[in-house]
């Protein structure tokens, strides 16, 4: 079901349903697909950001990444939801790869990064063969080209691992290009999978303090920007629940409303 989070859609799919799309996309069973991952930062900058907000509402499947977005749909009467971290589903949809045979693409990060993320991902599933691996420092004179690379290579499956909003945006420029069934935004993913970044422990991740942990790693890059988006994110959800209390519905409880259907995207069929 796709329901409206403070303007944006967000679809309450299991990890297992958003797998099941994703592959049926690769393969070619089902119509291509694009997933966007929100977050507390990807929402809150979209909320500024006309062009990201509306990549976020043409992508086929919008999924809760973050804890706080699971918060968010909880205060709004959605009870509790299925949190499908764009990491996980990533790793997940790799394995997957290797064992049907499909080929991904990943695009992004440092040279070196991406190239230790691809080592590392072989090693773990020795059957896994990439489509192609590119980093993610690119002026934008060589994205043409680099989108020729991308579907000549014949991939099944396109992971892009910019900063957002970069990443949507290249996906939403190039989307016509690429010719890829699956195409979904991993943000900094690869640095995690190197070993360059260590991901929060999983009793961190369960009670939703991956930002802090991040945070505690990263202070200097991060401090700034987390207690801008936690603030602006806490100050949008007390200002929806005053206008809930405020407006006709008065002290009616928050429903959890099925939105809009996703937009299908333009992106061609594998033939
Ligand atoms: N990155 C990139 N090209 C750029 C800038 C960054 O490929 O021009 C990579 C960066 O190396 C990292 C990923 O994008 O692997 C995510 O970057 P960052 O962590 O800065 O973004 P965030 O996830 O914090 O928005």
């Amino acid at each position: 079901m796709r329901v409206d989070l403070l303007g944006l859609p967000v679809d309450l799919l299991s990890r297992d349903e958003t797998r099941i799309r994703a592959l049926a996309a690769m393969r070619g069973d089902a119509a291509p697909c694009r997933h966007a991952a929100l977050n507390v930062a990807t929402l809150v900058g979209a909320r500024r950001d006309g062009a990201l907000a509306r990549e976020l509402r043409e992508s086929d499947i919008v999924g809760v990444d973050g804890a706080g977005i699971a918060l968010a749909l909880w205060l709004k009467g959605c009870g509790r939801v299925a949190r499908v971290p764009a990491l996980d589903l990533f790793e997940s949809l790799v394995g997957a790869c290797a064992r049907e045979g499909l080929r991904p693409f990943l695009l992004g990060a440092k040279p070196d990064v991406v190239a230790d993320a691809a080592r590392s991902l072989r090693r773990r599933h020795p059957r896994l063969v990439l489509a192609g691996l590119h980093h993610g420092y690119f002026r934008p004179d060589q994205e043409a080209e680099l989108c020729r690379r991308i579907a000549a290579s014949g991939a099944d499956g396109l992971f892009v691992a910019l900063p957002a909003p970069q990443q949507e945006g290249f996906l939403r420029r190039h989307r016509e290009h690429l010719d890829v069934p699956f195409v979904m935004s991993i943000g900094g993913a690869f640095d995690v999978v190197a070993g360059r970044v260590h991901r929060a422990p999983p009793l961190v991740r369960r009670i939703g303090a991956e930002w802090a942990y991040a945070l505690v790693q990263e202070p200097g890059r991060l401090a700034g920007r987390t207690l801008r988006t936690n603030t602006a994110f806490a100050g949008l959800l007390l200002a929806a629940a005053l206008r809930r209390l405020a407006g006709p519905a008065g002290a009616r409880p928050t429903r959890c409303v099925r939105a809009q259907p996703a937009v299908t995207t333009t992106t061609r069929r594998r033939s």
